[in-house]
């Protein structure tokens, strides 16, 4: 099998795995036991924080553990309108093809009379710190965007982002969900005010992620109950889950360089074998994308024939994003970069992974390229454009 679905899920590394087993076996107290026993699980807690947070770029108090990315996504979206609200201020920025977690949170507080921007995202997959600046009023209070995308992999210039909302004192927040493990993030140099990160996208386990929050900013919680994350997320800590995604994200930035370089590659190497499908286009800049990410439209395709047929051939790919796949509905993110809705129907995510093999790459390239021959020879529309009776979005 090659899995090359690697921005739905990861594989677990084995040393998270270990990492995690002592604290479902003999360290099973609770953090918040006043015995010290559970004294225990309070130091291996408090010493995970110090840890991610040295990832991050923050300090251990800036460190809240979530149940994962969406979480993470709520509570920074909902902490930063509540504060804008008691202000007077109830607009906020965000770009047309960020993840559900933060649209759907977003399309709750516009029903809450929040008045909500979202800007629109290049032909390139990338929105500008000249756009965010432009589209900044007096009661702008939050600006939320994506780190890098999760279905075309484009990176967004964060650091530029941020200077601007700090130099007009708008709290900035980014779903670097995508970009953290695989690309630098480093929420001091980059000038990020809040973030979120999920541990099951770098090698960690499912069902954790962290928020970050600069200090100075007051949380409001999600989850309500018990005092434990500093009463901002109530709860019995994941400890396990914690240690896991400790030690998945402390190896993840420590050969970051080595694995960018190694994905960047491979990237390319299946992006030059692709291209040479006549009627395709990769989505999203050739370069100032996530080392692992390769997303194409092919003209006249269906994308879930062409998962279903790789399946066929031991390949797990993606069409528009897990969440999205079962609706008929084409990706929101390849509508906003302006792809149109025919061939946003047709589209193809492969996310590869650090253990693949030129093999592998030559593999999928072989595959793609037979699937997408064999369903266009099958296809009333395909014929269509052959014949001369619908005109090709694509060049040749
Ligand atoms: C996966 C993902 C999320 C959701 O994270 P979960 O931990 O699965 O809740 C949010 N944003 C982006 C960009 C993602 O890729």
């Amino acid at each position: 099998m090659i899995y090359a679905d690697n921005a739905a899920t990861t594989k677990m590394s084995r040393s998270a795995i270990e990492a995690m087993l002592p604290y479902m076996d003999n360290i099973y107290g609770n953090p918040s036991s006043l015995y010290s026993f559970g004294q225990e699980a309070k130091e291996a807690l408090e010493d995970a924080r110090a840890r991610v947070a040295k990832c991050l770029g923050c300090d251990p108090r800036e460190i809240t553990f979530t149940s994962g990315g969406s979480e993470a996504d709520n509570q920074a979206i909902f902490s930063a309108a509540r504060l804008g609200e008691r202000k007077g201020k109830k607009h906020i920025i965000s770009t047309a093809f960020e993840h559900h977690a933060v649209l759907h949170t977003l399309d709750k507080l516009k029903k809450q009379g929040f008045d909500i921007t979202l800007l629109d995202v290049h032909e390139n997959g990338i929105v500008t710190a000249q756009q965010v600046a432009d589209a900044i009023r007096d009661d702008t209070c939050l600006v939320t965007i994506m780190f890098a995308n999760n279905e075309i992999g484009t990176i967004q210039p964060i650091a530029e982002i941020g200077k601007v909302c700090r130099d007009k004192q708008v709290l900035f927040h980014t779903d670097a969900v995508q970009a953290a493990g695989h690309i630098k993030v480093n929420a001091a140099e980059q000038n990020i005010d809040m973030l979120s990160i999920s541990a099951h996208k770098f090698h960690g386990p499912k069902g954790i992620g962290v928020l970050y929050a600069k200090r100075g900013i007051m949380l409001d919680n999600v989850i309500n109950g018990g005092a434990q994350e500093r009463g901002k997320r109530a709860g019995t800590e994941n400890l396990s889950a914690i240690m896991g995604m400790t030690v998945a994200l402390e190896e993840a930035v420590a050969n970051l360089e080595k694995n960018s370089a190694k994905l960047t590659t491979l990237r390319d190497r299946l992006i030059e074998g692709l291209d040479k499908i006549p009627y395709g286009e990769l989505n999203g800049d050739r370069k100032t994308r996530l080392p692992g990410n390769v997303n194409y439209c092919f003209e006249g395709i269906e994308g879930e024939s062409m998962l279903l047929l790789l399946d066929d051939k031991g390949i797990c790919a993606s069409s528009g994003s897990a969440c999205t796949s079962g609706s008929l509905d084409p990706s929101h993110v390849l509508l906003a970069i302006g792809r149109p809705h025919e061939v946003a129907h047709g589209s193809l995510r492969l996310s590869l992974g650090e253990d693949m093999t030129e093999d592998d790459i030559d593999y999928l390239i072989k595959s793609v390229t037979e699937v997408v021959t064999y369903l266009r020879n099958m296809s009333p529309f395909w014929r269509d454009l052959v014949n001369g009776k619908r005109t090709h979005v694509f060049a040749e």
